[in-house]
């Protein structure tokens, strides 16, 4: 049935997860490691030379322990992510609460948000905590891909006929072609600090709520698409 469809399919997701984790995990212990020992041997075999070694070594073990902390940080993102509960909720409220987050944390970035007023309700239902997660993820994406020179994000909220469609827009550099079939892959990233979780998180809760993640890129930008219904859907009763 489709529920059982539905659970194996969760079920291989979380196998998938949890062996790429393992992977991705044992990647930054060896620097670690490395980087340690190298400090007592500088420290043990010439206490005065040791400053040199110091910074730069130290660098590698911080850099590297940010990126395990961000790895798990998402992996329990993933973790904790239940069947969506899914209730009536104000998205107009929710992404403006989202929208003045990020827009704290990346004070440099022009960011705008643009309500396409409508006579429809923005009360819809979805899993609050999920969809904001999923806000998140978009958002920063596109403040981290905005560019250096007056970085610009905009935020628009559109009530179609039976659904609403939010667009999160920069004017960075756009997805390379070679890339673009990857991003949703989990743990695929380009940057540093990256654990190439955020889209496939948002794949994933988006597809529990039966809409749609889509985007759009161009040299001049990039425009990422969601889509939500806005009237619930029922799962078809499936008896075995
Ligand atoms: P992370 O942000 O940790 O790298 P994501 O899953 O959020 O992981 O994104 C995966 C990759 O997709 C990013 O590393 C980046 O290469 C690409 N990407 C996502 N959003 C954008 C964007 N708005 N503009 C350009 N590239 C993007
Ligand atoms: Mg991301």
């Amino acid at each position: 049935s489709n529920k059982q469809i539905k659970r194996m399919e969760r079920l291989e997701a979380w196998k998938e997860m949890a062996k790429r984790l393992a992977h991705e995990v044992k990647n930054p212990l060896t620097p670690i490691r490395l980087s340690a020992e190298r400090l007592l041997y500088a420290y043990t075999m010439n206490p005065d030379g040791f400053e040199d070694v110091l910074e730069k070594t130290s660098q590698i073990i911080i850099n590297e322990t940010k990126r395990l902390e961000n790895l798990v940080n998402q992996f329990s993102q993933f973790a904790r992510l239940p069947d969506p509960h899914i209730a009536i909720h104000n998205i107009k409220a929710s992404a403006e609460e989202v929208f003045l987050l990020l827009k704290n944390a990346h004070p440099h970035v022009n960011m705008t948000m643009n309500v396409k007023e409508s006579s429809l309700p923005w009360d819809i239902p979805y899993d609050q905590d999920q969809i904001k997660q999923v806000l998140i993820n978009l958002i920063k994406n596109a403040c981290e891909a905005a560019r250096k020179e007056n970085p610009a994000v905009t935020l628009t909220l559109e009530r179609k006929a039976t659904s609403v469609l939010i667009t999160i827009a920069d004017n960075g550099p756009g997805i390379p072609k070679e890339i673009q079939e990857k991003i949703f892959e989990p743990y695929f990233t380009t940057k540093n600090h990256g654990t190439g979780l955020g889209l496939a998180i948002a794949e994933r809760i988006i597809s529990e709520h039966h809409g749609y993640l889509w985007f759009e890129t161009s040299e001049e930008g990039t425009h990422f698409f969601l889509e939500l219904p806005a009237e619930e859907i029922r799962e078809e009763l499936d008896e075995a």
